[in-house]
């Protein structure tokens, strides 16, 4: 048997708190011996039941209905009953008693009340009294009638505005009313429906027309707490399987993004990786098969260092995305001469990848220092300078400008080049992604990836504009912190 502790824990609160109703005789031969408070797991242990792990479960389900119904009482208290008198019965006790429907009838005239109460007590029902509106409306909260018989004339509050204020009220407006009254004009009844009614008896009553009108409508009054329990249910179904539906959309969805993720990384591998493979290949079967003098041997040595230093660059790359995908990179700020920086970056790069562009530096932040990460720092500009010269024509121009601004600053780059289509623009900075209009200039769209994480991780924001065949501006913002 193998009920889960919070079922276990939730049945034996049910047990100790219904343990009054039980009469001694209806406790199972084991709770006898047991002293309270009820050892659950021995009495289940000690039930006969051929599959317990059957009773198990319709004990999970049972529990967890009764849960559910349970905070939406009162207007549940017959089902939560019924499903309570299910559990005590799968628990070995003998059948107990479902709760009497309890009827309040008001009426000021005490022989009526009388009358009233004996009949319907005698009729199975639970019956409280009240001499008078005010009264009653006292204490509904704690009678809680499943139905009011309501006499109408009444001194200080007449039925049509006891019946009026119950019906205003959420706590009390399913509660059926029949009215009970001497007046028999047409005009009356009909005030009494137009009130909220939904009988009226006139006086004198006979008892056997009391009871069946309000045995009929306990009858509906019950089917409806049904209709309603039912379409709770469905729509607590409903929005389970909505919630299912949402959650498997997702996955789809994720799981799709993961794949064209992974169709991008190896279309990128294959273009980036069989360049320099193939560079190195080829460059050591020339070493091999031909004599050279030892410049040339230099010559082809340097071609299989660069390849090797590309496909490095590469791997560097995507395991820093990985990285810094799992948090594992932590910013390493340092006091930064931030203008000394960038030129000291800018002129490396300007001897290398940018020496056929016009690079112009400009700064409004002379002087300032930073408290940066320099790697991040370098990883940022160093892939937007590099992009903006990789996507322009030779010798025209790439701007960088630095701007300190309120506590911030603010770092551009921008560019004469092909530009970057509007549809391609949202999704350049993730990982693998690059435009549709790159033709043949090569790349692995690891990038701005990176860009984006450095900026991130400095609490920064990366914005871009561009038109295609006009240029680009990268901007970015890295928030001033003071040094701890
Ligand atoms: P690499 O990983 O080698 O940098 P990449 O340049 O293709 O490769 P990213 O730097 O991430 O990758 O850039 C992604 C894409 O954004 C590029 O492929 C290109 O389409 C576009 N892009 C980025 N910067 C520019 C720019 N300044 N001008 C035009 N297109 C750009
Ligand atoms: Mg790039």
């Amino acid at each position: 048997m193998s009920l889960s502790p919070a079922t276990t824990d939730y049945l034996h609160r049910l047990l100790i708190q219904n343990l009054d109703h039980f009469k001694s005789a209806d406790l199972p031969n084991i709770s006898c011996q047991t002293s309270l408070p009820l050892d659950l797991p021995t009495l289940l242990q000690t039930i006969a039941s051929e599959d317990k792990q059957a009773l198990a479960l319709n004990l999970e389900e049972l529990a967890f209905s009764h849960q559910q119904l349970a905070t939406l009482e009162p207007e549940n208290q017959y089902q939560l009953a019924a499903i309570e008198q299910q559990i005590f019965q799968l628990l070995g006790f003998h059948k107990p008693q479902l709760r009497e429907p309890v009827i309040l009838v008001i009426d000021d005239n005490p022989e009526n009340l009388y009358l009233l109460k004996r009949t319907l007590t005698q009729g199975g029902y639970d019956v409280q009294v009240a001499t008078n509106g005010a009264i009653a409306l006292s204490c509904l909260h704690h009678i809680m009638p499943d139905l009011i018989l309501l006499d109408i004339m009444m001194p200080d509050m007449n039925g049509y505005e006891v019946c009026q204020r119950l019906k205003a009220d959420p706590s009390f407006q399913d509660i059926p009313i029949i009215f009970i009254t001497v007046m028999d004009e047409m005009a009356d009844r009909m005030k009494a429906f137009s009130s909220g009614g939904v009988d009226y008896i006139t006086k004198p009553f006979s008892i056997q027309e009391v009871l069946a009108r309000v045995t009929t409508q306990i009858k509906t009054r019950n089917l409806q707490k049904e209709l309603q329990t039912r379409n709770e249910q469905l729509q607590q179904e409903i929005r389970a399987r909505k919630r299912a539906e949402e959650e498997a959309l997702r996955a789809l969805a994720k799981e799709k993004e993961l794949s064209e993720l992974k169709s991008r990384f190896i279309s990128m591998a294959s273009h980036e990786l069989r360049t320099p493979l193939t560079t190195i290949q080829s460059t050591v079967e020339l070493l091999e098969h031909y004599q050279w003098t030892e410049v040339e041997r230099l010559q082809r040595l340097e071609q299989i260092r660069e390849a090797v230093q590309h496909m490095n660059h590469l791997l560097e790359d995507v395991l820093l995305i990985g990285k810094a995908a799992v948090d594992k990179v932590q910013p390493k700020p340092e006091w930064l001469d931030v203008v000394q920086f960038c030129q000291d970056l800018l002129a490396g790069i300007q001897l290398t990848i940018g020496k056929y562009h016009h690079i112009r530096f400009s700064s409004q932040a002379d002087g300032l220092s930073v408290w940066l990460d320099p790697k991040l720092l370098r990883q940022i500009l160093y892939n937007l300078l590099s992009n903006a010269i990789k996507y322009s024509a030779e010798a025209s121009r790439v701007d960088v400008i630095l701007t300190q601004w309120d506590q911030q600053l603010l770092l551009q780059v921008r560019d004469e080049g092909i530009g970057i289509p509007p549809e391609d623009q949202e999704r350049l900075f993730e990982a693998f992604h690059r435009a549709t209009n790159v033709e043949a200039i090569s790349g692995t769209g690891l990038g701005l990836t990176i860009v984006k994480q450095c900026v991130d991780l400095q609490s920064g924001q990366i914005t871009l504009e561009s038109t295609v065949g006009h240029g680009t501006l990268f901007t970015v913002i890295l928030p001033l912190q003071k040094a701890p």
